[in-house]
């Protein structure tokens, strides 16, 4: 039997390393050291169940998938095998797990393409990632495909970029390609920050080859050998993991100097970022690694032009190059089958807030909100209606009941007034107000404009100001338009795009929930 533990920062936050120390005591005092291996697995998406453990019977395969677990419940549980459930525990699923989307049946909502790996093989093993078809996509690139080849592959198969902009990754990985020097760059941005965004650090956490081998792929792509992660130093088991996973490929020679006898030269370093939210913009991350303050400046030039250091650099997010091993070992026909023509693949979603069950969600692009919160997240807890869902962080708006059934993909979030982000979702219930759901975002925004320009430096201090007289009774009837026009002021003027996209959470709950703000105001005269 395998038996999976959730060791995420999730389930080792709700106490998953107690659980683990005695599953190990456990099996060394029944002497099945022989009949039980124990794997140290990511978060398997199932974070409000956490501890999550998995018992994985690889002759039968039957599969148990425990939460709540206790130290206590591990006797129990061991004693039971797969066969039975044991008594006094929380079982949360029974022969099932998250599948690939090749073998999702009819009417399951999930696919895993990005969290594939996530949850099921030890981030710290490299044997199981090669086991698993690990660093093949990277052999087949170097060895028999040209650099325009793999270029040509990933636009074709329509990969945008999850960092939340959506703009094609095979155009940018064309544009650095296209541009003549002697040196250039492949960034990860893994400076995850939006509130209740947890994404990119599972991915990292539970599976860091596959982002090595899909940076090692667009340095081959578009003729570059240094490749940096740029990671918020607040992701300590990210990091340690990613430091293991480079040093194992290393070892190994998949990483390094001439990679499978190809000729190809490619290594990755990393870099801390200190966590501010606006160095997760390209040209403040790129700032940032040179060692300067991380200020966003103005594009043109785009790194793909000129970038770190002054050369062609490309940069994509932790989600986006998850994407890139599958593609180039299926093809691109395969990943345009999931999702939809404009925004095809995937996406993952960290689904929080007032919604039953918290957790990591990858659907395929295309799946309605109702599908997200109400089919896999359980609705909302403790039977309250449900009110809103913000999706796109502190750039992004909220969508109302009325949009539930709208199929998500990068446009028609945007049609309707809020954005995909990098894909965090807060659920809202009956209870929350919207004014301060604006505020809380605005007030998040404040904190982290780097205030090299006024308009968001000023400007969202006096939208912050108007809230306040709102929520406080203070404000007057005509405080409504003011915070339209200074919305409007900054989305023109501001220099990029934290500041152009601040005043969406206002503009995206005045048009929603007026009511609640004219409330406010009333309440006060
Ligand atoms: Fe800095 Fe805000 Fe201006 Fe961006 S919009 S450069 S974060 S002050």
């Amino acid at each position: 039997i395998k038996l999976l533990v959730s060791m995420g920062t999730c389930g080792i936050a709700a106490g998953t390393a107690a659980v683990l120390k005695a599953i190990h005591q456990e099996i060394a005092e029944r002497n099945l050291e022989n009949a039980i291996e124990v794997s140290e697995v990511g978060c398997m998406g199932l974070c409000h169940a956490e501890p999550v453990i998995m018992l994985a019977d690889e002759a039968t395969g039957e599969k148990l998938i425990y939460g709540d677990v206790t130290p206590e419940q591990v006797p129990a549980i061991l004693a039971a095998g797969t066969s039975s459930i044991a008594p006094g525990t929380r079982t949360l699923e029974r022969n099932w797990y998250y599948p690939e989307f090749e073998t999702a049946k009819p009417g399951e909502p999930q696919a895993r393409i990005v969290l594939r790996n996530t949850g099921r093989l030890n981030p710290e093993n490299i044997e199981e990632y090669l086991a698993d078809d690990g660093y093949a996509a990277l052999a087949k690139a170097v060895t028999q495909m040209t650099p325009q080849q793999v270029i040509d592959l990933i636009t074709a198969s329509g990969l945008r970029g999850r960092g939340g902009g959506g703009f094609p990754t095979g155009r940018k990985w064309q544009f650095a390609a296209d541009q003549k020097s002697e040196e250039k760059f492949i960034i990860c941005n893994a400076d995850e920050g939006d509130p209740g965004a947890f994404m990119d650090r599972a991915v990292l956490e539970g599976d860091p080859h596959t982002v090595l081998e899909a940076m090692a792929i667009g340095g081959y792509a578009i003729g570059a050998h240094t490749g940096v992660i740029y990671i918020r130093a607040e992701y300590p088991l990210a990091v340690r993991r990613l430091e293991i996973a480079i040093r194992q490929a290393e070892e190994l020679g998949l990483l390094g100097r001439n990679i499978f006898d190809s000729g190809f030269d490619f290594r990755i370093e990393i870099k801390y970022g200190a966590g501010a939210f606006v160095c997760g913009e390209e040209t403040a991350l790129i700032h940032s690694i040179e060692g300067k303050r991380g200020e966003p400046t103005v594009k043109p030039p785009f790194p793909a032009v000129e970038g770190l250091w002054k050369k062609p650099t490309v940069v994509n997010n932790v989600e986006t190059y998850a994407c890139v091993g599958a593609i180039v070992r299926k093809g691109a026909e395969w990943f345009r089958s999931l999702g939809t023509a404009g925004s095809p693949g995937t996406k993952v979603f960290a689904l929080a807030g007032k919604v039953a069950k918290v957790g990591l969600v990858e659907v395929p692009m295309g799946t309605t909100l109702r599908d997200i919160v109400f089919g896999i997240g359980g609705g909302i807890k403790n039977g309250r209606a449900f009110k809103a869902v913000q999706t796109g962080g502190p750039s992004g708006g909220c969508i109302t009941p009325a949009n539930l059934d709208l199929p998500i993909d990068y446009e028609a979030l945007k049609s309707i007034g809020s954005m995909m982000g990098s894909g965090g979702m807060i659920v809202m219930d009956e209870d929350d107000c919207m004014v301060n759901i604006a505020k809380f975002f605005l007030e998040f925004t404040l904190d982290e404009s780097c205030g090299k320009c006024t308009p968001c430096r000023i400007g969202n201090r006096r939208m912050y100001e108007m809230l306040n007289e709102i929520t406080e009774g203070r404000a007057s009837l005509d405080v409504i338009d003011r915070l339209k026009t200074l919305s409007a002021t900054i989305k023109d003027t501001a220099l990029c795009g934290l500041g152009q996209t601040s005043p969406n959470p206002v503009l995206s709950t005045l048009a929603n929930f007026e009511d609640e703000y004219l409330a406010h105001v009333k309440d006060s005269r």
